[in-house]
């Protein structure tokens, strides 16, 4: 049976995430950005949380982990880079281990960048990718730990993933993000329609996500950094596309 996904905003910005195995009831919440929001959705769903898959150690993306653990018998899953830093981790993963949700299986894929240790949790038979701050729609998470040559490594590795593919993010920053999209490729057809399309969805109150990766592949700049449109856009005509994604990256940090 298919997973069943929630999606409903926490904090100010962020995204909380509960996916559902109908077959075994297990429930997984994706980072635990604060408790209550994912506590309302549980009762009103009537599910029972099992498990929590953290992307990364950041205080909006596991402050709500113990309270979750206060209420439920679950398993806290997380980076093995960032076990220290992320309380009540339970099970530490690195790249290539497999994690299940009931019956639901993921597949942890390796995204240094936003931070050392992120990871992103791939189901490929429910076709969903969840990819905490690495890969936004439209965006990318900001360069804390790591080089623009490996966050862009990272966003190689996710944009291999079949096309099909529905991305859930930890933020809610879509718009924004089209509109510095727009500022670096304003004549794009695609996105100036995608871009018509989330100004819709927000005006509408709700969120963006999920999107998929060959809609992103399309129109995400920071996916794109090995175009010849993208590289003209920075001024690095024929530059390497790890160089335009630094362009890319330093250009949106002071957007
Ligand atoms: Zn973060």
């Amino acid at each position: 049976m298919p997973a069943l996904i929630e999606v409903f905003p926490c904090r100010s910005d962020n995204i909380g995430v509960l996916i559902h195995d109908p077959a075994t009831g297990a429930t997984a919440a994706i980072d635990a950005p604060e408790a209550d929001p994912i506590l309302e959705v549980l009762a009103a769903k009537n599910w029972s949380l099992t498990d929590v898959l953290v992307t990364h150690k950041h205080a909006d993306h596991v402050e709500g982990i113990l309270p979750l653990k206060d209420r439920y018998d679950l398993r806290v899953t997380g980076p093995g880079a960032e076990a220290g830093d992320i309380p009540g981790l339970d099970v530490a993963v690195r790249e290539g281990d497999r994690v299940r949700v009931g019956t639901l299986e993921a597949k942890v894929i390796a995204t240094p960048g936003h931070t050392a240790g992120h990871i992103a949790y791939w189901f490929e038979k429910d076709e969903m990718l969840f990819a905490g701050d690495t890969l936004f729609a439209l965006g990318c998470g900001r360069l804390f730990e790591n080089s623009p040559e490996e966050m862009w490594q990272s966003l190689q590795k996710l944009a291999a993933l079949p096309d099909a593919t529905r991305l859930y993010c930890g933020h809610e920053y879509t718009q924004s993000n089209a509109r510095f999209a727009l500022a670096v490729t304003p004549d794009d057809p695609a996105l100036q329609k995608r871009a018509a399309a989330i100004d819709a969805t927000r005006a509408a109150g709700k969120l963006t996500i999920p999107v998929t990766l060959g809609e992103e592949k399309a129109t995400n700049p920071f996916l794109r950094a090995n175009e010849p449109a993208l590289a003209k856009a920075v001024g690095l005509e024929n530059g390497r596309a790890a160089d335009v994604f630094a362009a890319l990256r330093r250009w949106k940090d002071k957007f």
